[in-house]
């Protein structure tokens, strides 16, 4: 079944008749049950629930793993469960160009003693490869946030299962539509399912995806006693986004593709970020290991210092200003207004998320923005 018909089709309840064609949110904190409790068994809703297992039966196929998916309270829940594979004393690489959350939590457990972080440019497959001896887990984002840089997947993949160390790859901007990182050999996806998957705005919500059963039975005994787990209104209100995530990509994929031709082109506009144009450095590496699309994320550069290019946002009105990312509506931010992003990321940079709004309408926008900047 093509990924497309998937997000459609799949976690609907059982085809009998007079079944309702959506799973029910349900409601429950116990399930019936006598006798010995084994492995199969519901038992207590913070072990599973109908709803949430239909998301993650969804997320499972899209990714194209062997057990169902694992959904957390927020993607956050997901990235502290999967960092919590990083052994007492060990060592976790990952990109200095993260998502700030993970860095913050990294850095956190750093300052505790609980396990040493190596950062790494992770475009950089050599370098990423020499931080790998001694380490325990690989952390990847592909493309990176803000700086949209782009791994090289199956090299370093395949050179962290040599040495033995786990890998880990936040898929959260390509989406499981673009990039299955199962298939090039990670051992465990993380997905914050508020942006693409839910795409709505209106949602918090996580989740792992284990490359062997195993992992997944750790993993989910470990999110039982940790009780990091969603509301069945929050999982429902994701599958019911996942319905759209192949038109709502395939649209914002276009105009996030247009947008970075027509903004390239603009005497206001230094420098813009997408894989998806020719002369990007991770072009070449995306087109060949991504699926179909370079995602609808893209950081632009403009020729003016940071007080301006806040003004520009403050006056724009098709785009909201806010941070985060993947929702139908087009947001803006520049991206250093959070002291804590990494001072490698030009302070005057803005990072867009492109929505499903009309092109045109975003587009003049944005342009008569950047006109007021060239004219200053
Ligand atoms: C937003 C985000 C997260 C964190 O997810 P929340 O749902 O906000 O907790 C993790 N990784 C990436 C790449 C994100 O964009």
């Amino acid at each position: 079944m093509h990924k497309d018909t998937v997000v459609v089709a799949g976690g609907r309840p059982e085809h009998v008749h007079d079944a309702p064609v959506n799973p029910p949110v349900v409601l429950t904190s116990t399930y019936r049950g006598t006798g010995a409790v084994t492995a199969e068994d519901r038992s207590y809703a913070r072990l599973t629930n109908p709803t949430w297992e239909a998301f993650e039966d969804v997320l499972a196929r899209l990714e194209n793993a062997p057990c169902p998916a694992l959904s957390y309270a927020s993607g956050m829940a997901a990235v502290a469960a999967a960092l919590t594979l990083v052994p007492v004393g060990g060592t976790l690489v990952l990109p200095r160009h993260s998502y700030q959350g993970s860095m913050q939590l990294a850095r956190r457990w750093q300052e505790r003693g609980i396990f040493s972080v190596r950062t790494v440019d992770v475009a950089d497959t050599r370098a990423t490869l020499a931080a790998l001896d001694g380490a325990d887990v690989l952390w990847i984002e592909s493309p990176t946030n803000p700086m949209l840089e782009i791994a090289d997947l199956p090299a370093l993949l395949a050179g962290a299962r040599e040495r033995g160390v786990l890998t880990c790859v936040d898929n959260t901007f390509a989406t499981p539509l673009l990039q299955q990182p199962l298939d090039l050999g990670a051992d465990l996806v993380v997905h914050s399912a508020t942006k693409y998957l839910a795409g709505h705005s209106d949602v918090l919500l996580g989740a792992l995806v284990c490359a062997t059963a195993g992992l997944r039975e750790r993993l989910h005994a470990q999110r039982t006693l940790e009780g990091a787990i969603p509301g069945p209104f929050e999982a429902w209100l994701a599958l019911r986004g996942v319905r759209t995530l192949a038109v709502r990509v395939e649209r914002s994929m276009a105009g996030a593709a247009e947008l970075a031709r027509r903004l390239e082109q603009h005497p206001a506009v230094m420098q813009v970020r997408y894989p998806g144009l020719p002369g990007d450095p991770g072009h070449e590496r995306a087109a060949a290991q991504m699926t179909g699309g370079f995602g609808s994320v893209l950081s632009v550069v403009p020729r003016a210092d940071a007080a301006a290019v806040e003004d520009l946002v403050s006056h724009l009105g098709v785009w909201t200003p806010a941070t985060s990312l993947g929702g139908v509506e087009s947001l803006i931010e520049r991206r250093r207004r959070h002291h804590d992003e990494p001072r490698s990321v030009p302070e005057n940079m803005l990072r867009l998320s492109v929505g499903i709004e009309n092109v045109e309408d975003l587009w003049e926008d944005l342009r008569a923005g950047l006109d007021a900047l060239a004219d200053r």
